[in-house]
């Protein structure tokens, strides 16, 4: 397994991490204990979840529970700041709710530290600084190593950036945001911000939820327990048309070179410097192995640049 480094930082991760939001959602904890299992086997270092996941709690205790002793050995990065309960302290960004869900966090998970603490996403009724000054106090507790931000538009990430550098406070090492062949709105903005000031992109619906999996074939039956047949409406939109021909282009392209759409969705992500790790969801351990090996191809610069061409579409 390829290790790179996240952002400006030390820590080392996994090009290909796993995602945990499957955990307690979709699969209960006998699969859950699969998946991880095998992601630890193939060498994935960084598992990634958030306090809201399965059902507001779920995934981190159970990918805690999974982990077990093994969890000294890996980089779990967890998120805070979507709404845990109904009302206006159960969310954002303020000191008094951070320093809760901190320890909330740290208990579902059986850790007493946690690698990667994400903001989940910007809160526009708390002052950056406020939310800044918090996570450097965890960092200096030892309860987290490293900040990042997640959902953050480039302009955000720049003036958190910034108010760190004035203040000497802890900075964000990455970047979680939507971010796929489908999908590459974020190298408009928030890319050139993320290289500028240190962080690593960690690109989430790097498989566009299953469209670039493989599994779903223009004018073919849905497969049963694909989340985009699931999805309903919200899968639909995603099996649109254009989306088909983009991705039966992208299809010839990777079988041209022995390889498969999936190898291709990881193996384009995974190629890019900016990118730190391709948190893939999986359902079943087969996913797992098939996604670890696809993040082993690694494109050339000409490879890259005619997928890039093929897919611009902004
Ligand atoms: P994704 O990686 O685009 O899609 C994952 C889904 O595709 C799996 O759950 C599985 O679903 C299917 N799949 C995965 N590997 C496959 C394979 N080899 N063959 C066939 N199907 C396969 O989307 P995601 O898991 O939602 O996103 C990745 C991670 O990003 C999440 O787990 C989460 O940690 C994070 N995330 C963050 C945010 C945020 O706001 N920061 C938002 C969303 C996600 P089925 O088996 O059900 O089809």
């Amino acid at each position: 397994m390829r290790m790179k480094r996240l952002g400006n930082s030390g820590l080392k991760v996994s090009v290909v991490g796993l995602g945990c939001n499957n955990f307690g959602m979709k699969i209960d904890q006998a699969a859950t204990d699969a998946v991880v299992a095998k992601a630890i086997d193939l060498g994935i270092t960084l598992f990634d979840t958030a306090d809201v996941y399965g059902n507001k709690g779920g995934s981190e205790t159970m990918l805690g529970k999974a982990l077990g002793a093994r969890r000294k050995d890996i980089v779990l990065a967890t998120k805070f700041g979507l709404p845990m309960a109904d009302g206006d302290l159960m969310k954002g960004g303020s000191r008094r709710y951070i320093m809760n869900a901190v320890d909330a966090s740290l208990k579902r998970l059986g850790t007493d530290y946690i690698d990667l603490y994400q903001m989940h996403f910007p809160d526009p009724d708390t002052p950056i600084e406020e939310t800044l000054a918090a996570l450097d106090a965890l960092v200096r507790s030892g309860k987290v190593r490293y900040i990042g931000s997640s959902n953050f538009a480039g302009w955000q990430l720049t003036e958190a950036w910034y108010i760190a550098n004035e203040r000497n406070l802890t900075k964000f090492v990455s970047a979680q945001n939507h971010y796929n062949l489908l999908d590459r709105k974020i190298e408009q903005e928030l890319v050139p911000a993320a290289k500028a000031y240190g962080a690593s992109i960690l690109p989430y619906f790097p498989l566009a939820s299953g469209m670039l999996t493989g599994k779903y074939r223009r004018g073919a039956d849905l497969p049963n327990d694909g989340r985009l047949t699931q999805w309903g409406e919200r899968g639909k939109s995603i099996l649109s048309d254009a989306n088909f021909d983009l991705v039966e282009k992208l299809t010839a392209f990777a079988e041209a070179r022995g390889h498969s759409l999936l190898d291709l969705a990881i193996g384009w992500l995974a190629s890019q410097p900016h990118v730190g790790s391709v948190i893939a969801g999986a359902t079943k351990p087969e996913q797992v192995e098939q996604n670890v090996k696809a993040g082993a191809w690694e494109l050339d610069a000409e490879e890259l640049a005619e997928v890039s061409m093929m897919s611009f579409r902004f």
